[in-house]
């Protein structure tokens, strides 16, 4: 089964091979394992060690998201959040419950997050300490730009949070051009091309001491994961971790540097983002974005306007052929979703466009063109 979905991803037989052992998080060969993946992935951001660290946490991106706010947004302080889609409103949630204030920043639907306008709405509140933006806005597939966004943040004096979970290992980030930087945040189970049940951090480490006693929660606090690190040694852990994914992780950085890094990765995906929009287009069927502005992560598509249109029988129909995609959609209009990342490539997304075309004759769909909601 190839599960074309934006995380978790199809992966190597190699990388769930090496889940398949017991291990103890304290072992001092698993704590050289978690350490060398730390610094494996420091490297991957282009983080200095002097200036940089990695800390790692357990679970999903939402808590390493949730940690970085905690930690970093002083208590009651505010953060701008660009409202790039489902990601960012996410991100907007998780700093409201934890009592910080966020300001929402309207951006127009296939749009990019402008610098002009982070600008003015940072010029016009001196309150705003942080600005939280998503890198690969994961609900529309659009690509936002941390380096033009990042240098409006810096000429403004304040901080940046990065979610870039659905980007970090493939799109091009290096954290040492972005000093107004205090964290971004990944998963193992992303473009990495790992387990799920880890997510990181790459941080500050000047911005980390200084932020100790922010975070109001011991599990969602990176100066603690930080501080408990310098005490107790480069791959211990406060509380039990998932130790299968971490070994694993190692595996999937072993793949990636053998594949090329990020820039090959990033070649494999838009590759696969490529082929899968010229067949949506070659089956009749809608993407919701051009080309232009489609990135390489996870390509959406308009469901076709035919009655007979049933997205979970889709997606059966789908599965039944070897291929899993996700039976929900995020977008304003009814569409469906496919993940271009994973251990997956061009040819596996052409598999997937014959099989798409099958499952559309076999649910007798004969209209492909997109269904127009009235405004
Ligand atoms: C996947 C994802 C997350 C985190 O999702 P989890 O389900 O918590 O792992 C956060 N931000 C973006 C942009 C994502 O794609």
């Amino acid at each position: 089964m190839k599960l074309l979905i934006p995380g978790p991803v199809t992966t190597s037989p190699l990388v769930r091979a090496a889940m398949a052992q017991d291990l103890a998080p304290w072992d001092l060969e698993f704590r050289a394992l978690n350490a060398r993946v730390k610094q494996r992935l420091l490297a991957v951001a282009h983080g200095d060690p002097d200036t940089h660290a990695t800390l790692a946490l357990q679970g999903c991106g939402h808590f390493a998201t949730e940690a970085a706010l905690r930690t970093f947004v002083p208590p009651g302080g505010t953060i701008l959040v660009p409202l790039t889609g489902s990601y960012a409103e996410r991100m907007v949630r998780l700093a409201r419950e934890a009592g910080r204030i966020a300001i929402e920043l309207p951006v127009a639907d296939g749009a990019h997050a402008s610098p002009g306008s982070v600008a003015a709405a940072l010029a016009a509140n001196p309150a705003i300490s942080h600005l939280g933006l998503v890198y690969s806005e994961t609900s529309s597939g659009m690509i936002h730009d941390p380096a033009a966004i990042g240098a409006v943040v810096r000429e403004a004096g304040r901080r940046m949070i990065l979610d870039a979970v659905s980007a970090f290992g493939a799109l091009p980030l290096d954290v040492s051009d972005h000093p107004e930087l205090d964290a971004v945040v990944f998963t193992a189970n992303k473009c990495l091309e790992g387990m799920p049940g880890m997510s990181f951090a790459v941080a500050n480490i000047a911005r980390l001491v200084a932020s100790a006693g922010n975070a109001g929660s011991w599990s969602f606090d990176l100066s603690d994961i930080h501080a408990h690190t310098q005490r107790a040694g480069a791959g211990t852990f406060r509380f039990t971790p998932a130790a299968q994914v971490l070994a694993s992780l190692d595996v999937a950085l072993d793949l990636f540097d053998a594949e090329g890094g990020q820039a090959a990765r990033l070649a494999r995906y838009r590759a696969n983002a490529d082929t899968l929009h010229q067949g949506m287009i070659g089956l009749g069927l809608e993407p919701c974005l051009p080309l232009q502005a489609q990135g390489p992560i996870v390509l959406n598509v308009a469901s076709p306007a035919d009655a007979a249109w049933n997205l979970q029988r889709f997606v059966d129909a789908l599965k039944a052929r070897g291929f899993l995609i996700s039976n929900f959609h995020n977008t304003a209009a009814p569409s469906f979703r496919v993940g271009c990342i994973g251990a997956v490539t061009p040819a596996d997304m052409a598999g997937f466009v014959a099989a798409a075309d099958a499952a559309l004759r076999e649910m007798g769909i004969r209209n492909r063109a997109p269904i127009r909601v009235a405004a």
